[in-house]
């Protein structure tokens, strides 16, 4: 499969592993956000997060709970985003499912300061029972 990190997960390219079991690995982004900026991935292939088995989600975030201390301490971070990007339009670059685990410092560029406003009156009602119907589904 032309997949980047399919090539990653059977070593075809290399990678910065900090962690690797039968079906989990971790490595360093080569094009960080911060210094420590950690990618956790099933080896398998799924595209995307809902595409993925319950059983490999909990494994990956089983495995951002065992690194992220290490990546912390190891760096001197005290704080850690956890992100996904879910799709092209969520900024998902590379369709193979992962997590990005991005230490945090004072002085660091990222800018979490996404724009958020209140609804317009009644229509948080709507969005809930549009959201509670397709769960009905
Ligand atoms: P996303 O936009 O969520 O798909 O994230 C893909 C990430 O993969 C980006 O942060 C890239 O910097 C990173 N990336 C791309 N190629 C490699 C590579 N060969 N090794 C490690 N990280 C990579
Ligand atoms: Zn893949």
């Amino acid at each position: 499969m032309d997949c980047l990190f399919c090539k990653i997960a059977a070593g075809e390219i290399p990678a910065q592993k900090l962690y690797e079991d039968d079906e989990i690995m971790a490595f360093l982004d080569i094009f960080p956000a911060t210094a420590g900026h950690t990618l956790v991935m099933p080896k398998a292939h799924y595209a995307d997060l809902p595409e993925t088995p319950d059983g490999l989600l909990e494994k990956m975030i089983r495995a951002v709970r065992k690194l992220s201390p290490a990546i912390l301490e190891g760096l001197g971070s005290q704080a850690f985003n956890l992100v996904v990007n879910n799709g092209k339009l969520a900024g998902q670059v590379v369709p193979h499912v992962h997590f990005h685990i991005m230490p945090r410092y004072p002085d660091d560029t990222i800018k979490v300061n996404i724009p958020q406003q209140p609804y317009p009156e009644g229509e948080i009602e709507l969005v809930k029972q549009k959201i509670l119907q397709a769960l009905e589904k």
